[in-house]
């Protein structure tokens, strides 16, 4: 269906210690890491002629960086081995402020990673106890600062907002710190509750509240403001970057039906009209690999009416929008005569412009766009 390069994420389903709000998928059993590292070999060896060439390698988790080099260098060998990648491939690791000290950065660089994204959340030492991260204030800063001098161009710093009890204010003060280290990519997440996790559950015992739609329309408002006045292009809902050559690649691909595959326990993968995910448990999942078999719990085929809603839902979280042209070549939909009355309301109502045969999220659009995927 398109001819788009793909991405390759892979899922390292390990954590020190869990976070009271996470809903990924991790284990703190890390006793079996080795097993794992070998089962998730063998699933690239699986995949090697479904899926190339790559040119987005995204290593995500859990927490990556509780792997030795070692462990992530041979990593890197595997994909190499296995698949091919195109030149000046962005090769992303996720990690854990706690983990990052000079010389796991100085081999991060050297194996050929070259874009690090930190998990800082905050820069407020109560959120980061209510969150219960496993580090401090100074331990992020410090990874911030060797990631710099071990030579990452490409640093990109995870923040969460709309904790119980914050205000604006001390929120833009965690975003002035963060543009202190001029990071090239900021994810900014509001809170989520769901409802399994410790910190669900004291929720819905009714411990705390958390901000309220109108207030949490003001925190998205706020930020992308701050940052735009900081130098950052506000590029997808929760994503800023310090130019567009700093936009996530990998990410993107999620966002335009690019083909992506995914390995490791719960990754997700897309090909086609199809999409497909792991098992969730390292047990089941290395069960499956064991047996031979690709480790694959669920799948989907879209019918192209799923695709085209799922594309304008996409497309309408993105600054780039959708291309009115580039929607009826791929998905055999003239959007501006189908939903020609839709459009003037939305545009009216002042969620999208329509712009050089373009829709375009406005701000508003951005902040609302979970209830534009209504349209
Ligand atoms: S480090 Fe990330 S994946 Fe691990 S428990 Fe915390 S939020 Fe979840």
């Amino acid at each position: 269906m398109n001819e788009k390069i793909s991405g390759l994420y892979l899922h390292i389903p390990f954590c020190l210690s869990k976070c009271l709000y996470c809903d990924f998928y991790s284990s703190t059993s890390i006793s079996a890491v080795p097993d794992f590292l070998n089962g998730i070999s063998k699933e690239m060896e699986m995949y090697r002629h479904q899926f190339n060439p790559f040119d987005t390698i995204y290593i995500g988790g859990g927490t990556p960086s509780l792997l030795s080099p070692k462990q992530l260098e041979n990593i890197l060998i595997k994909i190499r081995k296995n698949f091919d990648l195109i030149s000046n491939t962005e090769i992303t690791i996720e990690a854990n402020p706690a983990d990052l000290n000079r010389s796991f950065l100085d081999s991060m660089r050297e194996i050929g990673i070259n874009r690090i994204n930190i998990g800082v959340q905050s820069f407020d030492e109560k959120v980061l106890g209510f969150l219960g991260r496993r580090h401090s204030i100074k331990q992020a800063i410090s990874a911030i600062e060797a990631s710099r001098k071990a030579g990452f161009h490409n640093i990109g710093l995870d923040l969460i907002y709309g904790v119980p009890a914050q205000n604006i204010e001390p929120w833009l003060d965690t975003l002035r710190q963060a543009v202190v280290f001029s990071p090239e990519h900021l994810s900014c997440y509001q809170l989520t509750l769901e409802a399994k996790t410790p910190l669900g559950i004291r929720y819905q015992a009714g411990e705390f509240s958390i901000p309220g739609e109108e207030l949490q329309y003001e925190f998205f408002m706020k930020t992308s403001e701050f940052l735009r006045d900081a130098g950052y292009i506000h590029y997808e809902v929760s994503n800023f970057a310090r130019g567009q050559e700093y936009a996530s690649r990998h990410n993107q691909k999620y966002w335009d039906h690019s083909p992506f595959l995914g390995l490791g326990p719960s990754a997700h993968s897309f090909q086609s009209n199809q999409r497909w995910w792991n098992h969730r448990s390292v047990d089941q999942y290395l069960a499956a690999i064991h047996a031979g078999n690709l480790p694959i719990e669920g799948k989907e085929i879209l019918t192209m009416e799923q695709l085209r809603l799922e594309a304008l839902y996409l497309g309408l979280r993105t600054k780039r929008g959708v291309s009115l042209q580039g929607f009826k070549n791929q998905y055999t939909y003239d959007l501006f005569t189908e939903k020609k009355e839709l459009l003037a309301k939305l545009e009216e109502e002042g969620f999208i412009s329509i712009r050089d045969s373009f829709l375009y999220p406005t701000q508003t659009g951005l902040a609302l766009a979970d209830s534009l995927s209504l349209i």
